[in-house]
């Protein structure tokens, strides 16, 4: 809605606007300024202050993503208000035959996806919620522990926020202590050994304080750092550590980089259980393979798993 977003730009510098510039401004009547704060108030779940006699003004400055702050990024990029996911967009602009590689950001999802079929909470102008889109044509090597490297650029770009303790739970969360900051969702479409699409989600957790829908331990750059961050810069290093990464992983497979993984494994040498549907396996975190496999040690043996519905636990009693 397009002048609900003319009007959230003049309103995001934080200072007050009277109704009547800024009606004049969208070129409505005052009442019908009043009508969107409203709706920007209870859609995008913004405080909005009144003052008599000198207008309105949002409760705390706002900084949207700008497309002039990215476009010297690696790939080009799209912003969108508001999307069910920036995955399922990315998959109709593969359908549509954009060519890849190409970003889709947005502002917030309203469905936005964790791995199978879970939610992932995406609050309006907080977070980042970012997918790139990747054409593969050098077969099944090229996606060999494709998801752990993300992991990695992804940890990267947060230390370089300052989050120097952030680490990584196999196969590809990136956590702080026992809580997530940020989650990775990878889908591919077409034929993985010849030509497909890769779409590489990733939702990471900038300046979100409150959530009380997150049903798990969770965190963000904020309330890591104490202080709010740039959003933009977040992004533009984001860009640039995943197109460092990728190029290494491109260039030298995954075993190039399997100790880097491992070094920053919070899990490592952790009793854990391994939980595929109503299975699960206990066993002790060893570390991963050339492929990104994951090596538990169960009953004395060392046993090797991969696939994309595992999901690792502490064993409570460890
Ligand atoms: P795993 O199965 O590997 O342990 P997970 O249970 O964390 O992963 P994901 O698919 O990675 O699942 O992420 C979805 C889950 O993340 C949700 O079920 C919810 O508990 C949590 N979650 C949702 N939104 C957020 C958010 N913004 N920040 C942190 N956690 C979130």
């Amino acid at each position: 809605d397009t002048c609900m977003l003319t009007l959230l730009k003049l309103l995001k510098d934080g200072r007050f606007h009277s109704g009547q510039a800024l009606g004049a401004a969208l070129g409505v009547s005052r009442s019908a300024v009043w009508k969107q704060l409203q709706h920007l108030e209870s859609e995008l779940n913004l405080s909005i202050h009144k003052v008599r006699g000198r207008g309105y003004q949002l409760a705390a400055p706002l900084e949207l993503l700008e497309h002039e702050q990215m476009a010297a990024g690696p790939w080009p990029v799209s912003i969108h208000e508001s999307l069910d996911s920036t995955n399922a967009e990315s998959l109709r602009a593969i359908d549509r035959g954009q060519t890849a590689p190409f970003v889709i950001l947005a502002e917030r999802q309203l469905a936005g996806r964790g791995r199978r079929g879970r939610k992932w909470v995406s609050p309006f102008a907080e977070n980042i919620y970012y997918s790139l889109v990747l054409r593969m044509d050098g077969g099944m090597r090229q996606l060999e522990g494709l998801s752990l490297v993300v992991g990695l650029a992804v940890l990267s770009a947060l230390r370089e926020m300052g989050i120097e303790r952030a680490g990584l739970k196999w196969p590809n969360d990136v956590l702080v202590g026992n809580k997530k900051i940020a989650g990775i969702l990878l889908e591919l479409v077409g034929d993985p050994a010849d030509v497909c699409h890769l779409v590489i989600g990733i939702g990471i957790n900038a300046n979100m304080r409150v959530a009380s829908e997150v049903d798990q331990a969770w965190t963000s750059v904020f309330l890591e750092s104490g202080k709010a961050i740039n959003r933009n810069s977040l992004v533009s290093s984001l860009n640039q550590s995943l197109l460092t990464y990728l190029k290494r992983h491109e260039s030298s497979g995954f075993a190039a980089i399997q100790a880097e993984w491992e070094s920053n494994h919070l899990w490592q040498g952790r009793e854990v259980s391994l939980i595929a549907g109503v299975h699960q396996v206990d066993g002790t975190v060893m570390g991963i393979d050339q492929q990104g496999a994951l090596r538990l040690r169960v009953e004395g043996e060392e046993k090797v798993f991969s696939g994309g519905e595992l999901s690792l636990r502490l064993r409570h009693d460890s």
